[in-house]
């Protein structure tokens, strides 16, 4: 063998060796792979539609346990993590910023990473986490500290970890990273707390920042270790010195469009809640609108520049955030658009090329705050709906009360709907409720709630307040609506055997039927559903799996929607179900 085909040899065997490692081809080809499952959303983005069609309408009956995987620890808490499937082992995230490897086979752990997280974190809302990121031979998620940390993913040997910002200063970290062409992409979690928004990508492999992005105005990014571009205008939306603790979390991470290569993020709530503080003018004119919080922005992954943004709620005053997810799809004409079910309680399309306005409808009932949307995508607002100003009440401490619907816990909160490739619709988990709600003055305090509000949530109506809505977005049509008791807190997935599957904090699991809503299939998992589902192919058999363990947001508020889930039981079971061969054909 001369040594020109014995270096010909090692290279196809490195080859080989690499093969075994997630690529971005895999990430940019998930949604098709379906004996995998490797980014959060099954597919950048974020339609949670599986191809697969062996569990169908039909014999989704004959859908049965295969294992089930018990997260341990003293302290039950809220599970919303989405499994990943690679190469025989799933990995799912748990809460108190744990990490567990499972054969995927038999549920067996192999390995169990727990973050050591220091006395003094401040998670606004349950120490919860949604997922983790895979990328060559490592497996990545953020902790509850606002640090990164990536694993060996047969092992779990930390590689490298970085800090994200400081959890003294109210920051923490909670959803699942995004990886697009070698960068791992974070936003990060504290928008109580006065923190900054932004967006930050690291090189997969070392862990070295990139770039990083803040979504508010007046704030400068970074690119390579150097100073790139100032976020916005100075002062063009924003008066005096608000900006510097302007908020805008990016708490619930981002989706990518591939078809014009962007990342798309959400900006939370502005800092404080107290609108009043940051609307100098009140001439509702774009003065107070405190870009670019509460919007959705499109960033250029090369370089973090910022290509659009869309805003959802102007000079925001109910913390209706604007983080949920977008979803990139086709609509039945073929054009590319995205999807977003704001927290504000109005279903919007945009054009995906610019994130251009294309139409919005309420997907929840009674919207007070708002009108309508105008042909801008601007709200219509409802001036009296809008918390009194507390500079101008008799005692200059809390200005009126005001009854608004949504609630500050949103139309839709972070738990994702799903978009259907067969029917063209979406799946959205939508809570009726409402809430009184005031504001009062505040000054910033470094670590310290920054909200100058208060407020007690309420249910709309007596026998329900969840709501799973199949949504058109080319009509913009509710096509069918599957009402809950207590307020739904898990994801949404489709799949292409006409399957919607979804959990409920009453325990269950629930397949509907995409085109009428039918309940057809479900399964009592023994604790609240607040995790999200996926499905995978595995020995010619379909598996779906999903995590049960109560908690997450709702249970921390008290008010009137207590009553509905204050009997609820924890847990921390991840269940995996599998159709049989023998029974998928059997009707
Ligand atoms: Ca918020």
């Amino acid at each position: 063998m001369n040594r020109f085909v014995a270096a010909a040899a090692i290279s196809l065997i490195a080859a080989t060796a690499v093969q075994a490692e997630v690529t971005e081809d895999m990430l940019a080809n998930d949604q098709t792979m379906t004996h995998q499952v490797v980014t959060n959303g099954m597919g950048r983005h974020l339609q949670r539609y599986s191809p697969l069609d062996t569990l169908n309408k039909e014999n989704v009956k004959n859908l049965v346990p295969a294992w089930a995987f018990s997260l341990g620890g003293e302290k039950q808490r809220g599970q919303e993590t989405q499994p990943l499937v690679y190469d025989g082992i799933m990995y799912i995230t748990g809460s108190y910023s744990r990490l567990y490897a499972i054969d995927v086979k038999t549920g067996k752990e192999l390995w169990q990473y727990d973050a050591r997280l220091p006395e003094g974190i401040l998670p606004c809302c349950d120490v919860i986490n949604r997922g983790a990121a895979i990328y060559g031979d490592k497996i990545i998620f953020g902790t509850l500290d606002a640090r990164i940390v990536a694993l060996n993913a047969k092992t779990g040997d930390v590689v490298w970890r970085d800090k994200i910002a400081s959890y003294k200063a109210g920051y923490s970290y909670t959803a699942a990273p995004l990886i697009v062409n070698g960068l791992v992409v974070t936003g990060n979690s504290g928008g109580e707390f006065g923190i900054v928004g932004t967006v930050q990508a690291r090189d997969v492999n070392t862990g070295d920042m990139v770039w990083e992005r803040p979504v508010i105005e007046g704030h400068m990014g970074t690119l390579n270790g150097e100073e790139s571009t100032m976020t916005g205008t100075l002062n063009a939306t924003w008066p005096g010195d608000m900006w510097k603790t302007g908020g805008g979390a990016t708490w619930l991470g981002g989706s990518y469009d591939a078809r014009t290569d962007t990342l798309i993020f959400g900006a939370g709530n502005p800092a404080p809640w107290n609108s009043w503080l940051r609307d100098a003018g009140q001439k509702n004119d774009g003065s107070g609108d405190n870009l670019y919080a509460a919007s959705r922005i499109g960033i250029n992954p090369a370089d973090g520049e910022i290509k659009w943004h869309f805003q959802t709620t102007p000079r925001e005053g109910w913390d209706y955030d604007g983080v949920n997810e977008v979803v990139a799809y086709n609509d039945r004409d073929g054009n590319q658009r995205l999807a977003t079910a704001d927290r504000n309680g109005f279903f919007y399309v945009l054009d995906a090329a610019d994130g251009g306005f294309v139409g919005a409808t309420p997907f929840v009932k009674d919207i007070s705050w708002a009108e309508g949307i105008d042909e801008n995508g601007r709200p219509i607002f409802n001036e009296e709906n809008r918390p009194g100003d507390p500079s101008k009440a008799a005692d200059g401490k809390k200005g009126e009360v005001v009854f608004a619907s949504p609630s500050f816990l949103g139309g839709k909160n972070w738990m994702p709907m799903a978009f259907s490739q067969k029917t063209g619709n979406f799946y959205v988990p939508s809570n009726e409720w409402g809430m009184d709600i005031w504001n009062e003055p505040v000054t910033y305090k470094k670590g310290a709630a920054y909200l100058g509000s208060g407020f007690t949530i309420k249910p709309n109506y007596e026998d329900h307040i969840g709501s799973l809505k199949a949504i058109d977005p080319d009509t913009l049509e509710v096509k069918w609506e599957a009402k809950n008791d207590a307020p739904l807190w898990s994801g949404v997935m489709t799949t292409g055997g006409g399957l919607v599957f979804y959990g409920t904090p009453e325990g269950e699991f629930i397949a509907r039927d995409d085109e009428t809503g039918e309940k057809l299939w479900s399964f009592q998992t023994g604790s609240g559903i607040v995790g999200q589902p996926i499905t995978w192919e595995q020995d010619g058999e379909q598996y779906v799996s999903i995590i049960s363990g109560w908690g997450g947001a709702v249970p921390l508020w008290g008010g009137e929607v207590a009553k509905k889930v204050n009997y609820l039981n924890q847990g921390g079971l991840l269940w995996t179900f599998r159709l049989p061969k023998q029974l998928a054909a059997a009707n």
